[in-house]
């Protein structure tokens, strides 16, 4: 069953069936919603653009759990099958958990592209849930700042940035491949110190590039 919410992105409606589910290479990439509690910037939604590397990713509906897992099929066709759309993954937790652990019981690969805010919008450490499921989590940190961060990413929740920093630790206690994500060339984003902040967590660091869809 989908969810019938009203979907915050009406003013990109179009007649095309949604994409769930859309290839990159050898990945597949699941697009679960199109909810943030950021804005950022540098966002192609927020700058009118719905389709990412010729995905049109505008959805109607948020589509339910078994619904994307039918899509998947045989997850061992893709060397990774990512959790990355048109919003932050996480904010269905619930069915994005059911989804990766019906990806591992048929032996695939997981991965969250995310903005770190889980444990802030779920008021709880849910990174032990995410560790019996997800492999690898790659992190838009984003900032070296609260205030760059803010400047570049519009939180709608106060401490944000903390949170993300909070977030790469404990993540990167449980997860085996943990990496943060800022974006090189962005005004004031200090990647080195982003690296620097990233490692001092335990996570990798990984440098993004505008328009660059990882
Ligand atoms: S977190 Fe990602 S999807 Fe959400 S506004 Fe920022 S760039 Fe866009």
């Amino acid at each position: 069953m989908s969810s019938k919410r009203p979907n915050p992105s009406k003013r990109f409606a179009h007649e095309e069936p949604d994409t769930l589910v859309y290839q990159i290479d050898d990945r597949l990439y699941v697009n679960l919603t199109d909810r943030c509690t950021l804005a950022c910037t540098f966002c192609p939604k927020h700058n009118g653009c719905t389709e990412v590397k010729g995905h049109e990713l505008y959805l109607s509906e948020r589509p339910a759990a078994d619904t994307i897992i039918e899509l998947i099929g045989d997850p061992t066709r893709y060397t990774e099958i990512v959790f990355c759309g048109f919003g932050e993954p996480t904010l269905r937790l619930k069915d994005l958990l059911t989804v990766a652990k019906a990806v591992k019981a048929q032996g695939g690969n997981t991965r969250i592209n995310t903005d770190g805010l889980a444990n802030r919008v779920h008021k709880r450490d849910v990174t032990g849930e995410m560790a019996e499921c997800i492999d690898a989590l790659s992190i838009s940190l984003n900032a070296q700042d609260e205030t760059t961060y803010n400047k570049h990413c519009e939180p709608s929740l106060k401490g944000s940035h903390t949170e993300v920093l909070k977030f790469i630790e404990a993540a990167a206690k449980v997860i085996p491949d943990v990496s943060a994500t800022a974006i090189d060339g962005l005004e004031g984003v200090d990647v080195a110190q982003c690296a620097a902040l990233a490692e001092e967590r335990g996570a990798k660091f990984r440098a993004r590039y505008l328009d660059v869809v990882g």
